[in-house]
């Protein structure tokens, strides 16, 4: 009856909202023990980022093949490029006990859902949306055209966060990262709960 298999955790939410900033606070803390599945991408790699660490970086062509094979749990396109989340290493690391932790855009994230219903959905949001256009534009990384494409999406994005088990409000990096560590930690004491109740529940029945 216990569920030996590793929680789904999926952080979304608009981009510039500071998910891969979040995320990487959430990895570098010691208290933390899931595995991060690193997306496959078809975008630029940027400076600084590492195939293989960062993002498989793929060609499109690369991409499409593994769309064919069904190499994906989620993938979506985004401004321009593709992402999307490896198939087996979720399944291999889910199975052998551990949580896996996704962080990924918002469609990926609703097809995540209809896949895998039990996971936990975190929408991590922004303080407001002023200090989200000044993030985006701030970070440097893309030209003004990508920036007014990804705002307008981000504002997309927010009108989804109703659909999350939780949302979290970035306002803090670190506050952020303790909310989501926490959320998940309650997770996993819920669900000892609901396990424990359908064990006992099963003994009365057998009875
Ligand atoms: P960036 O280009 O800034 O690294 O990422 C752009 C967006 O793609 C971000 O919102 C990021 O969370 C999302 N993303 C990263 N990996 C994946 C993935 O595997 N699947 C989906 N659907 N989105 C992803």
């Amino acid at each position: 009856m216990t569920s030996d298999k590793g929680l789904l955790i999926v952080l979304s939410g608009p981009s510039g909202v500071g998910k891969g900033t979040v995320r990487k606070a959430i990895f570098d803390h010691p208290d933390t023990d899931f595995k991060y599945s690193i997306s496959m991408t078809t975008r630029e790699k940027r400076e600084g980022e590492v195939d293989g660490v960062d993002y498989f970086f793929k060609s499109k062509e690369e991409f499409e093949a593994l769309i064919e094979q069904d190499k994906f749990i989620e993938y979506a396109q985004y401004v321009g490029n593709y992402y999307g989340t490896p198939v087996d290493y979720v399944d291999q690391t889910m199975a052998s006990g551990h949580d896996v932790f996704l962080e990924i855009e918002v469609e990926g994230a609703k097809q995540v859902r209809e896949k895998f219903p039990e996971a936990l959905f975190i929408f991590l949001a922004p303080p407001d949306l002023t200090q989200l256009e000044r993030r985006l534009v701030n970070r440097g990384t893309d030209s003004p055209e990508i920036i007014r494409h990804r705002i307008d999406e981000a504002k997309r994005e927010l009108k989804l966060m109703n659909l999350y088990d939780y949302v979290v409000i970035n306002d803090d990096v670190d506050n952020a990262r303790q909310r989501v560590q926490c959320i998940v930690e309650a997770s996993h004491m819920k669900r000892a709960r609901v396990e424990s109740k359908l064990r006992k529940m099963l003994l009365e029945v057998n009875q």
